[in-house]
């Protein structure tokens, strides 16, 4: 039989001058004064919080001497790891040496033992571990979380132009901003990037699965996702709050996900204390932003240059906007001279919201109809009153979290794009879109084009939408491409 060899964990962690490998500018004194804020004191000399960070480090470090937790994986099972998939699911596994906890660090081997990859166990899951690192020399410490997170910081800094270095954000962060250069504008687009709201950290895609952390402004809000996510929380808190230096980081792990995971939901402050009222301005609009009530982490910061995109062809168009939200595709197609914009949710609370972005924003008020509807019951109505529009957005929530919900999915994207032609006129657009990381972007379009068929109408693809880029795809890691959109064009 086949003994794993073990894994050649490094005897002690090295640890990094973690603010100087990631800040250039460290040592310098920071630009917002922190010595009157004390809260913010506090946590930076917290022992507490270096006490989780040494915890674990130094269960690692016990691990290593008494032979580390490893999970051993079945013959063959090695391959999606080797081709650097993060995910390992249960049924991939063999056997586990040690007894690790949930979020503990493992060793994954393949069946002859060699190393594979540092991965966070949850025993109460499906899916057993997810990978940190495929560096066998890597510790996976509090400046382990730091390094990622700022890695993360620099490759948005490199897309977006500078930001603000006022109020609420450090030099760190500013700096890394303003020493690479601002991508251009996208193209037709004509406004400029700027936004100050930005997803920071993408999950898997930047290299740390379950973490996602969203900037509105000088709010950090996070959201934990995974077991592993969950035990360096702090770690991750205090990275934040150092490189970012914002107002409030604020926790939204209330996800349906974190059921899966065996994790309990938990919202609310995790450092600092949230502003009155918080709003992002994006590309030129302003939205307010309900961090603590709103939907996800507050607001679809996905969605931002795909609205612009719409906002720029909205001119003298009539417009319905299902699945609204907050206004986000309405508020584009006003600014950008639509007749009229019909906009749908079933949520009155974001429609609220809605209603004061527009007068935020100083838009025709006359020229938004807001309705707290269905929108599958809603559109069988206009479809039954014969209304006609020449621009329609579906933008519906996630029907299918996984694959195996993607039939049931598929109906319901069939069912609202079906009524969604019937409603163009001739020559009309359909920006249609769907966020189930169950349904790749092939079904979608064969499901679009069942549709069409069904509706009696040609249509032609003229623009193929994803995620905007602080949503990067991680190459291996095809599940990070969850939203895709079609616009669509209806024969004239
Ligand atoms: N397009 C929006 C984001 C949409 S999120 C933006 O750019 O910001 C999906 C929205 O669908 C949520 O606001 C949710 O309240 C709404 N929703 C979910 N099911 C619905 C239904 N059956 N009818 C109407 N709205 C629904």
């Amino acid at each position: 039989m086949n003994q794993p060899k073990r894994p050649s964990n490094p005897s002690f962690p090295r640890r990094r001058e973690s603010s100087k490998a990631n800040n250039p500018r460290s040592g310098h004194r920071h630009s917002r004064d922190v010595s009157n804020n004390s809260e913010r004191q506090k946590h930076r000399d917290a022992p507490a919080a270096q006490g989780v960070a040494t915890g674990l480090g130094s269960r690692l470090r016990g691990n290593d001497s008494m032979g580390a937790a490893v999970l051993i994986l079945k013959a063959g099972r090695e391959k999606s790891l080797q081709r650097r998939h993060p995910w390992i699911f249960s049924g991939a596994i063999e056997r586990i040496e040690g007894a690790p906890l949930s979020g503990d660090t493992v060793a994954v081997c393949d069946i002859a033992g060699n190393f594979l990859a540092w991965a966070a166990y949850n025993p109460a899951s499906q899916m057993s571990a997810r990978v940190w690192s495929w560096d066998e020399k890597e510790t996976i410490d509090a400046a382990f979380f730091r390094k990622k997170i700022g890695n993360a910081l620099a490759a948005r800094a490199a897309l977006f132009p500078p930001l603000p270095s006022g109020e609420g954000w450090g030099e760190e962060l500013a700096d890394l901003t303003s020493s690479l250069t601002a991508s251009p504008s996208p193209e037709g687009r004509g406004e400029a990037t700027t936004s100050t709201g930005c997803r920071l950290i993408h999950g898997e895609s930047d290299g740390l699965p379950g973490l996602i952390v969203d900037r509105y402004d000088n709010v950090l809000v996070m959201q934990l996702g995974s077991a592993g996510a969950e035990r360096w929380r702090e770690a991750c808190a205090n990275a934040l709050w150092e490189l970012c230096q914002p107002a409030c980081i604020y926790e939204r792990s209330d996800s349906d996900g974190r059921e899966l995971e065996g994790l309990p939901k938990r919202c609310g402050i995790v450092r600092g204390a949230l502003p009155e009222s918080l709003e992002v301005v994006e590309h030129g609009i302003r939205f307010a932003v309900d961090v603590a009530a709103g939907q996800k982490t507050g607001f679809y910061l996905d969605q931002r240059d795909n609205r612009a995109l719409t906002g720029g062809l909205a001119a003298g168009r009539e417009v319905l906007n299902c699945f609204c939200y907050t206004g986000g595709f309405s508020l584009y197609a006003l600014r950008g001279g639509a007749k009229s914009v019909l906009s749908m949710d079933a949520s009155e609370e974001a429609l609220q919201l809605a209603r004061g972005n527009v007068a935020l924003n100083g838009l025709d008020e006359s020229k938004a109809e807001w309705q707290c509807a269905d929108v599958f019951a809603a559109l069988r109505k206009l479809r039954d009153q014969n209304r006609k529009f020449d621009l329609i957005i579906l933008d519906p929530p996630k029907f299918a979290p996984t694959a195996a919900f993607a039939e049931k999915a598929a109906r319901g994207y069939k069912d609202i794009n079906l009524l969604g032609f019937k409603l163009l006129r001739p020559g009309g657009l359909l920006f249609t879109y769907s966020c189930s990381g169950g349904i790749s972007e092939d079904l979608f379009q064969k499901i679009i084009a069942g549709a069409a068929l069904d509706a009696g109408v040609d249509a032609q693809i003229v623009h193929q939408l994803h995620a905007s880029a602080d949503h990067p795809i991680l190459l291996s890691f095809p599940e990070g491409a969850y939203l895709k959109g079609l616009v669509l064009r209806v024969a004239g």
